[in-house]
């Protein structure tokens, strides 16, 4: 009866697609925990699958607490969905908080988001999601994945994040271009902490669960490609190194940029850097982010649907030759837009059919 009585609940951890990132960022501290005792126990298939079904794993941390279902291995760059399916005793209080964090077995955080309530039908069903992205930075290898709250860890899980290879190019500027990245300027600093600020955030609202178009059809010629490593020539003889954080299209300046998938436009405004600007809002801690407009049509707080166009391509700030720049951040990471075009983020029916395999006792709990 203990053991019924005992909290209990599932996480599934979903994992999706592909990777990328580039502007410098605060670098947080990293929340730093024992090793654990024992290797986290071995992925325990769920739901099979095969054909067109979805196929996923679940591991079992604690069998009285969590389950993580797990859809792919994931590459640096690629987004991760966690799905925590609360159970049959669980106390709000214990998830309060409730975050996952990404660390490298040196215990070194990697990445990792907050949770937020996913409505999973009309008859108001909530599971909490997070979505999350392995750093393009990293090399590959083994990860952990913690779940925390405000009590502590609740689940841990590893990961084995595959190998990645990545281009390396050489960029040089011209005296301009050179100014733009290397004077200091107040200015830059404050737009800099500005958009920090807005990718960071992690909202209550799902304008879209995905998958992403792109902002130009997708055969366009791409002149930059996530997760480029650059060496950028300054005129004055230095030279700076960065990932790129998203692809780049080489397009005419004004070609319609249309919005990759539904959401809030959260910036829309001229930015010394990057030029006139536009990020959009599409779930918690999910951003989309086009650079280097000649016009920008919406405004900051606008609605936006698929498709809609939300400015004409440019190169205005800090850019080589007419181009749009298109870049997705997860949780602030920087994340491989082809991955989040490639299949949803938040898979509902997936979720149903997960639940459902966990009975609907559980499913009977899921509006707490
Ligand atoms: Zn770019």
């Amino acid at each position: 009866m203990l053991y019924r009585n005992a909290v209990s609940c599932a996480v599934y951890l979903v994992i999706s697609f592909v990777s990328i990132a580039c502007l410098s960022r605060p670098y947080t501290a990293p929340y730093t925990r024992p090793e654990p005792e024992s290797p986290p126990p071995p992925a325990t298939e769920l739901a099979g699958g095969g054909g067109d079904e979805p196929r996923f794993d679940i591991w079992r941390d604690n069998p009285e607490d969590f389950y993580a279902l797990v859809g792919g291995e994931p590459r640096p760059g690629d987004p991760l969905t966690l799905i925590f399916l609360p159970s049959s005793g669980a106390e709000p209080e214990r998830y309060t908080a409730l975050k996952a964090v990404l660390r490298g077995t040196n215990g070194k955080r990697l990445g990792g988001a907050s949770f937020f309530d996913w409505t999973l039908d009309d008859e108001g069903h909530k599971l909490k999601a997070c979505v999350f992205a392995a750093p393009s930075t990293y090399d590959g290898g083994e990860a952990l994945v913690t779940v925390e709250g405000a009590w502590g860890v609740l689940a841990e899980f590893g990961l084995k994040l595959k190998e990645r290879t990545f281009t390396s190019e050489e960029i040089p500027l011209n005296p301009r271009n050179t100014a733009l990245r290397t004077v200091p300027d107040p200015k830059k600093t404050a737009e800099s902490e500005h958009l920090w600020a807005i990718i960071t955030r992690t909202g209550d609202t799902v304008y879209t669960a995905g998958p992403f178009t792109p902002p130009v059809p997708a055969d366009t010629r791409r002149t930059g490609r996530f997760g480029d490593r650059r060496v950028y020539r300054y005129s004055n003889g230095g030279s700076d190194v960065s990932v790129h954080a998203g692809i780049d299209y080489g397009v005419p300046a004004g070609t319609p940029v249309r919005a990759c998938g539904a959401g809030r436009v959260a910036l829309a405004r001229g930015r010394i850097v990057t030029g006139n600007s536009i990020v959009i809002e599409h779930l918690p801690g999910l951003y989309s982010i086009y650079y280097h407009l000649d016009q920008i049509i919406v405004e900051e707080g606008a609605l936006v649907n698929e498709g809609d166009t939300i400015g004409l391509s440019g190169v205005t700030g800090l850019a080589t030759g007419p181009h749009l720049h298109w870049e997705l951040r997860t949780a602030a990471e920087n994340t491989d837009p082809d991955a989040l075009c490639d299949r949803v983020i938040l898979d509902s029916s997936a979720a149903k059919k997960l639940v459902n395999e966990r009975g609907e006792q559980i499913y009977a709990e899921l509006s707490w």
